[in-house]
């Protein structure tokens, strides 16, 4: 039999022919499905920002890129959080961004806490943009700023003549159909600024995201003792303290287990934010990691129906 050539009967080779072609749409196809990512809820594509706005997803987080500050828009069916508003040089770009997701008015406005990188851009903000609430922290009188940033703010405030509140632990309010409550502070008494930080656990459907101001680890360890720590969940976390080494501990991560995590921070900032041994923590729950001071504006993307998440940028980089 050793070298004798087999020729198949004609049909046979057309039954040869059929099952190879079959093959190749069957391996044809299969790759269409994979790059269609319809399988694909559970790893979603990351993918630019094209333009995205407040009515393309019921739910919604835009972590603009303010520089060294934070400033993030929240819309929930189409209500709006605007959360900080970074330093006043920046407030041109949050009302152009606003005004480009066709956002006249805002249901709220809130200040983590009154340091300029959070508060400074808001007397300009909301000269375009009108809150119908804004809400702070309690913090003790001891803590009160006698910055100029500070009085414009307050001032601000004044003239916006939203409904104005001091909020803390276990207070609670909705935005769409968002449940949003205070984790922290848990009183006046914190020893900082910092560390007074209005901490927001955001739940929408199925998800939690969590806003943690300027937060550090003394106010994490507040929050882990006082609050239930299966409240703590979260989907998506917008580290605290602009990813320096002094938040995001182990502890609070522990709990946390974030899936994605945005830090604002500025383009080579003199505080080295965010800190390496801070990204190597948050690195052990995911690498779905995004810095403003190196992808730009960072936009998480929530989808009701899917229950799947998406995470766009500007491509920054
Ligand atoms: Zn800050």
């Amino acid at each position: 039999m050793a070298g004798k050539k087999h020729t198949l009967p004609e049909e046979q080779q057309d039954n040869s022919k059929n099952k190879l072609i079959y093959s190749i749409v069957v391996v044809i196809l299969t790759i269409i499905a994979l790059i269609s990512g319809k399988y694909n809820t559970e790893h979603p594509q990351e993918t630019q920002n094209q333009n995205i706005t407040v009515s393309d997803a019921e739910f919604q987080v835009h972590v603009m890129d303010v520089g060294q500050g934070d400033s993030i828009l929240i819309s929930a069916d189409g209500q709006t959080l605007l959360i900080d508003a970074a330093e006043s040089g920046e407030s041109g770009k949050i009302v152009s961004y606003l005004n480009a997701q066709g956002i006249t008015e805002l249901d709220c406005a809130a200040a983590t806490h009154m340091h300029a990188d959070h508060i400074g851009g808001f007397p300009k903000v909301f000269a375009s943009v009108k809150p119908k609430a804004i809400i702070e922290p309690v913090f003790q009188d001891s803590l009160i700023p006698t910055t100029k940033t500070y009085e414009k703010y307050l001032d601000a405030v004044e003239a916006s003549g939203a409904e104005y509140k001091a909020l803390k632990t276990g207070d609670a309010f909705t935005l769409g159909n968002a449940q949003i409550s205070v984790l922290a502070p848990v009183s006046e008494h914190a020893s900082s600024l910092n560390n007074s930080s209005l901490v927001l656990r955001v739940q929408y459907d199925d998800i939690v995201c969590l806003f943690t101001g300027d937060m550090e680890t003394p106010e994490e360890k507040t929050i882990l003792s006082t609050v239930d720590n299966s409240q703590l969940k979260a989907t998506f976390l917008k580290a605290g303290h602009h990813g320096s080494d002094t938040s995001s501990g182990e502890a609070f991560l522990e709990q946390v287990q974030p899936k994605y995590v945005a830090i604002s921070c500025g383009v080579d900032n003199k505080y080295g934010h965010p800190a390496e041994s801070t990204l190597e923590h948050l690195r052990k729950y995911t690498d779905k990691i995004y810095i403003t001071a190196q992808q730009g504006d960072v936009i998480f993307l929530y989808d009701k129906d899917t229950k799947s998440c998406n995470v766009l940028t500007n491509g920054k980089e």
